[in-house]
């Protein structure tokens, strides 16, 4: 990206974001920018703004300083808005990012349209921790960057297990390991291991979990009353949709949960279903075989909506 040295170069007050309800990659991603940054080019002030994260990524540097709440008084030189495929993705904090002087969009979404004033987006990249693996130099990214990025491209491809791992994913990753970061601990500390409730919750979901169109969909959902019960958040039903996708002889998963006036869907297909579409058709977005939307009806309803999408691509 010939854009991002001239720049970094050209801006004194530099912020970073990424998308509403923060996974691994948009994480990794924001963290090791500010990293990379702060650590080639001097003077620079630099603020990563997002939701509040899960305590396994407070290891990473500089997480202790992310902010989460909007300043919407700060004019930024510069925004960086990461791993966020549609302008809606980053409303919390939109008011600053639509007063920077500079917007600049890096991202591996598919649906992602280009927004910003400049962008680079590679729907082949597994990750948009990859994406910065291509545009940062290599002897420039130090261990904690590297920590940052490895933990975005574990969590994207699910520890290098989905059909988004290229032999490119490998190089970097490669790479990345050589700088000496912490595989093991970051592969099972952020990805695998879950608290007690979290799989309390995803037992709940594996329970009520129903197959249609001969097995090769499946279908589950949390209630209000499963959160409250386990007195568990949202964010802890993540993974959920992975578990049930390798279920055996599925093609199409499909999880819900309640939001206000609707559900939250999560999709994910294994060979052959373009989840982006149908995320895309509902106002979401997302990859090919992992995608997501905001749709509002009652759980019947947006269950049907979606299996019937599904079967038509079967
Ligand atoms: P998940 O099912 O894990 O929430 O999301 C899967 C993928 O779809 C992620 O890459 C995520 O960024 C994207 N995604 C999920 N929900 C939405 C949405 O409401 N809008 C858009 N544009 N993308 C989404
Ligand atoms: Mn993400
Ligand atoms: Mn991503």
């Amino acid at each position: 990206m010939k854009h991002f040295n001239e720049q970094v170069l050209k801006a004194d007050k530099i912020a970073i974001t990424g998308h509403i309800h923060p996974d691994g990659d948009c994480i990794g991603s924001c963290l090791a920018l500010k990293q990379y940054i702060l650590d080639n080019y001097s003077g620079k002030k630099v603020d990563v703004y997002l939701e509040p994260i899960s305590t396994e990524f407070y290891f990473l540097s500089h997480a202790d300083e992310i902010i989460t709440e909007s300043n919407d008084e700060e004019v930024y030189d510069l925004f960086f808005v990461l791993d966020c495929g549609a302008e809606d993705r980053y409303e919390p904090f939109a008011t600053m990012v639509n007063h920077a002087k500079t917007l600049i969009g890096i991202d591996h979404h598919i649906s992602n349209d280009g927004f910003g004033d400049f962008c680079k987006i590679d729907p082949q990249a597994s990750a948009t921790c990859e994406v910065l693996c291509q545009i940062f130099e290599e002897d420039k990214i130090s261990k904690e960057c590297a920590q940052c990025l490895y933990t975005g491209i574990v969590h994207d491809t699910g520890v290098f297990k989905h059909s988004n791992t290229t032999r490119k994913t490998m190089e970097y990753a490669g790479m990345l390991l050589e700088k000496g970061v912490s595989s093991t601990k970051i592969i099972d500390e952020t990805f695998y291991q879950k608290t007690f409730v979290q799989n309390q919750l995803l037992g709940k979901a594996l329970l009520k979990s129903e197959l249609y169109e001969k097995g090769q969909i499946i279908f589950s959902y949390l209630s209000e009353e499963d959160f409250k019960d386990l007195q568990a958040s949202t964010s802890d039903s993540d993974g959920i949709i992975d578990q049930l996708r390798i279920t055996k002889g599925v093609e199409a998963a499909v999880f819900l949960y309640p939001i206000k006036d609707g559900y939250k869907v999560s999709m994910r297909s294994n060979e052959t279903v373009n989840v982006s579409e149908i995320a895309k058709s509902h106002g979401g977005g997302g990859h090919i075989r992992a995608a997501g939307c905001s749709v509002k009806g009652n759980l019947q309803d947006v269950k049907n909506m979606i299996i019937n999408d599904i079967t038509k691509q079967l």
